[in-house]
């Protein structure tokens, strides 16, 4: 069972090992990413640098409320000080980015449901830039595609509601069946009927150099994250064009 205790364990032997990136998922709502920043607080040596980084900048009082005591609305590059930490809030939007510290220790992205495999990548290529050396990035809801984040080997820690709550966690599962998959980057209203048989995760677009236009095309495996896919080597994804299977390699062009 992915209990309180379990999660709690792997979240402190991430902490204190080489690893640089976790992925906490599981159904207890609302209690993951204060779980999370609980032990960091506790247990992350002092000084240091904390970035939380949320959907929206208004959600961050309620968010941070269970664990800190806030009186006023956080406001991005203005560090709260707690203890010897100092905690920086921005949001996904890359807009407030630049007043974030150029130095962070360890940064908390929540939830990252909101993220998409574009907006993803994006939000940790800014925290690599950062130099932080631990980032979290933490769900809400898990009926979203998190394929993008795979491409960081994530330890992958789960933390469900089953042993506290054990209906909450039923209700929890069955609302997340009951909805199609999102965050996969692709409008699927949007695309053009040649590719709308091809499983999501692997569609891609390419420049096809026989139709001599871009097309959605399918890749040999499911779409690892835009970094992945452009650092690949040559030859280790394939792309096929979905109107005429002209076969594309230059992986470092491609997008979605
Ligand atoms: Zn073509």
């Amino acid at each position: 069972m992915n209990t309180r205790k379990n999660a709690t364990q792997k979240i402190l032997s991430f902490l204190q090992s080489q690893e640089k990136f976790l992925l906490l998922t599981g159904t207890y709502q609302f209690q993951k990413h204060v779980l999370a920043l609980t032990i960091i607080f506790q247990n992350y040596p002092p000084p240091a640098t904390i970035l939380f980084r949320v959907n929206h900048l208004d959600n961050a009082i309620s968010f941070l409320s269970p664990v800190l005591n806030l009186r006023k609305r956080p406001k991005p590059g203005i560090p709260i000080e707690v203890d010897s930490y100092s905690l920086y809030v921005d949001s996904m939007n890359p807009k407030t980015w630049w007043s974030s510290p150029l130095d962070v220790d360890i940064a908390v992205v929540y939830p990252i449901d909101s993220l998409d495999y574009d907006s993803g990548d994006n939000c940790v290529q800014d925290l690599i830039r950062r130099k932080t050396k631990k980032i979290l990035l933490v769900s809400c809801n898990d009926d979203v595609d998190f394929g993008w984040v795979e491409q960081f080997n994530p330890v992958h820690v789960v933390f469900d509601a089953e042993e506290e709550k054990p209906d909450y966690h039923k209700k929890v599962l069955e609302m997340w069946k009951s909805k199609p998959l999102r965050g996969t980057g692709i409008d699927v209203s949007k695309l053009p009927k040649y590719a709308r048989s091809t499983p999501e995760r692997y569609l891609v677009k390419i420049f096809c150099r026989n139709c001599k236009c871009v097309r959605w095309a399918k890749l040999n495996a499911p779409y690892p994250g835009r970094t992945a896919l452009r650092n690949a080597p040559m030859g280790k994804y394939t792309a096929t064009c979905l109107v005429c299977g002209y076969v594309a390699t230059d992986n470092y062009n491609w997008f979605r």
